[in-house]
């Protein structure tokens, strides 16, 4: 049976000089931000911001420097995501860009789509949504019913996506539309496509989220038309091609970080002589984030080597999100401050936002039960 492997790995001293940079900066920056805006970590989307991270070379890190890359380590990309993350930095107009579809693009994509979209991502100016789910299409994506129809030069397209985070701000979407059906083979007949956001056709509308917030939107594609130039990747590869792309969004310090302003505020809070209770449970929480730090560093590291730690960061992904979850209701039962929205403290609004938020964390991405799916598949079990 196959089992995990994970190493204990040291950060090279160029990753460690890198974080002293990107700390400096992140002071500048951020100034004194408040808790609360930090605790939407990679939840904040802020263009100039991504200019700026962009003009330092910290987008597109590990990409080749003819598509606007750096050529540098995953694991200097990791000391960049994880101080981005700890400091609760507005990552959003790049983030989902720099994970997946800049990734995508260069795995897949044709070399005028790399030309014309890697170095603008790099530099911070494109802003990307990942339009997968739709209304009765979740974790069984393969079902997903959006049409994409031949027609000359290219596609015209006519269905829903929904949860689409960001879409409305974003300047493209990777989407995945059915070009073809065969009821008996739904993998198959999926292709993927660049989808301007301001494509006639397209029409969004927000779905506003149990805290008040509009990230999600609802997509609907009414005889959109979609150049034939846009598909990335063979026509019918798009279930190969997405599952690459989820992988990408796996393992990273996002899947354990979202509560951590939590977890520095209630440090704050209980002082430097906290009483045996509060010692005893923050001593367990900071021990379970050095763990889940060292499992996703080694996830890094074997990335770096060019290894294919897909299980790896499948587990790195169901426990860090099952730990960042479980956080803001650790500290409530440890301190009995209630969560807050609008008004009181800094603490009980920041417990409040991610009390809100946590439900989330572990759905986002794929759901825990799907991810233990495949986990369980990786193992050899189903
Ligand atoms: C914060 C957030 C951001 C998101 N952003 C995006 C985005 O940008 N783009 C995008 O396309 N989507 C996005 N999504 C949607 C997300 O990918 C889906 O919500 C997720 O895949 C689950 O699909 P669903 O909501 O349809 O639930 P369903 O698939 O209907 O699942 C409902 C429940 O049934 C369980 N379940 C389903 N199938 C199985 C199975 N085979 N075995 C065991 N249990 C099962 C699930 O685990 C879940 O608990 C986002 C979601 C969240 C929460």
């Amino acid at each position: 049976m196959q089992t995990f492997r994970f190493e204990l790995g040291e950060l090279p001293p160029e990753a460690e000089a890198l974080r002293a940079e990107v700390r400096e900066f992140l002071r500048e920056e951020l100034g004194d931000a408040a808790p609360v805006r930090r605790a939407h970590s990679w939840g904040g989307f802020d263009r100039e911001f991504s200019k700026k991270m962009g003009a330092r070379g910290w987008i597109a890190m590990t990409w080749p420097k003819r598509y606007g890359g750096h050529e540098r380590s995953a694991l200097e990309r990791y000391v960049v995501l994880e101080e981005m993350l700890a400091a609760g930095a507005p990552v959003s107009a790049h983030w989902i860009a720099d994970r997946q579809s800049g990734p995508l693009l260069l795995r897949f994509g044709t070399e005028a789509q790399r030309q014309k979209f890697l170095p603008a991502i790099a530099r911070g100016e494109l802003s990307f949504a990942i339009g997968m789910s739709e209304p009765d299409s979740g974790s069984d994506l393969a079902s997903l019913r959006t049409r994409a129809e031949r027609v000359p030069g290219g596609y015209r397209v006519n269905g829903t996506k929904v949860w689409t985070s960001n879409a409305h701000l974003a300047d493209y979407m990777i989407a995945t539309f059915r070009t073809s059906h065969d009821p008996a083979k739904k993998h198959e007949g999926l292709s993927q496509f660049l989808v301007d956001t301001k494509l006639p056709g397209i029409t969004m509308s927000p779905i506003i989220d149990l805290a008040g917030s509009h990230h999600f939107n609802m997509v609907v594609f009414e005889d959109a038309f979609v150049p034939e130039d846009m598909r990335v990747g063979d026509e019918g590869a798009g279930w190969k091609q997405v599952t690459t792309e989820l992988a990408f969004e796996r393992s990273g310090p996002e899947r354990y970080l979202s509560s951590l302003r939590l977890i520095i505020e209630t440090i704050r809070e209980v002082g430097a002589e906290p009483g045996e209770r509060a010692a005893v449970t923050i001593g367990r929480l900071v021990a379970h984030l050095a763990t889940l730090r060292q499992m996703s560093l080694s996830v890094a590291g074997m990335l770096q080597a060019g290894q294919n730690p897909n299980l790896e960061a499948s587990v790195v992904k169901d426990v860090g999100t099952s730990f960042e979850q479980e956080i803001p209701e650790t500290i409530h039962s440890l301190l009995g401050v209630e969560p807050r929205l609008g008004s009181g403290s800094d603490f009980e609004r920041t417990l409040g936002f991610l009390t809100e938020h946590a439900p989330s964390f572990s759905l986002r991405g794929g759901t825990r039960e799907v991810l233990r799916g495949i986990i369980a598949r990786g193992l050899g079990l189903r």
